[in-house]
């Protein structure tokens, strides 16, 4: 039985390749780079579920800077210059967030990876955040902190999954899923009916079917080979 997430979904269709590399040969730790916009989406995010983490009364801008520089990675910087051009950037994107964002909601779960069966796999996603609206109603933020994805259907088949797995395992309803691109203040915002729901599961389901049957993971090359951490050992990649 195999776990898909939307991670692995995205690597599969980005490359077979690659996906072979990470996940049938497993040489993701002996490959991996340390990359400074992995480092800054990473320190983004553990603020922003420490942030939630604290009493509304705490929640001030100062506590939030605060946590931005406790939960720093440093790792992946080309030079000291370019660290702090970062970390200048979060702070403006850190401000933005405390300006316009509603700070006092007690999230329904922050951080959380979640598993559930669906037909012969295992889906699995990590869920940012969440924040119960009524009693039986939820909606999911997913931080982004890289540029605004045009992969529309890709996209969708990571808030389904986030869907699935929530309902799934809390027995509520996720009304909508917002992926939020902090950098832009840009949120884009995905709903489903109950048809076009079952719709995405199935296309999951048939992309699993399709990583089953790979025999020959054939490398696809693209503009994204330059974020792909195997590019050394990669027979295309020149
Ligand atoms: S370098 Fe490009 S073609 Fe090669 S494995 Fe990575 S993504 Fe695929």
């Amino acid at each position: 039985m195999i776990t898909l997430s939307p991670f692995k979904i995205s690597i599969f269709k980005q490359c077979p390749l690659r996906y072979k590399f990470h996940y049938v040969d497993k040489l993701y730790k002996k490959y991996k780079k340390d990359r400074d916009y992995l480092s800054f989406g990473d320190s983004l995010h553990r603020t922003l579920r420490d942030f939630f983490k604290i009493s509304f009364n705490e929640r001030t801008y100062e506590n939030l800077e605060k946590l931005y520089r406790k939960n720093w990675v440093r790792k992946g910087y080309s030079s000291l210059e370019e660290e702090k051009k970062w970390g200048l950037k979060g702070l403006r994107i850190l401000k933005n967030f405390y300006e316009e964002e509603e700070l006092k909601i007690k999230p329904f779960l922050i951080e959380k990876s979640l598993k559930g069966y669906y037909r012969s796999f295992v889906i699995s996603g990590r869920i940012d955040r969440a924040d119960l609206i009524k009693e039986n109603e939820i909606i999911v933020i997913d931080y982004k902190t890289g540029r605004i994805s045009e992969d529309k259907e890709l996209n969708k088949i990571s808030a389904v999954i986030y869907k699935f797995l929530l309902e799934k395992n809390y027995h509520k309803k996720v009304i909508k899923i917002i992926n939020h691109y902090l950098l832009f203040q840009k949120k884009v915002i995905y709903t489903f009916g109950d048809k076009e729901f079952e719709d995405y599961l199935n296309r999951i389901v048939n992309i699993g079917l399709e990583i089953l049957k790979e025999k020959e993971f054939p490398p696809k090359k693209s503009n994204l080979c330059e974020y792909c951490d195997f590019s050394e050992i990669c027979p295309a990649y020149k």
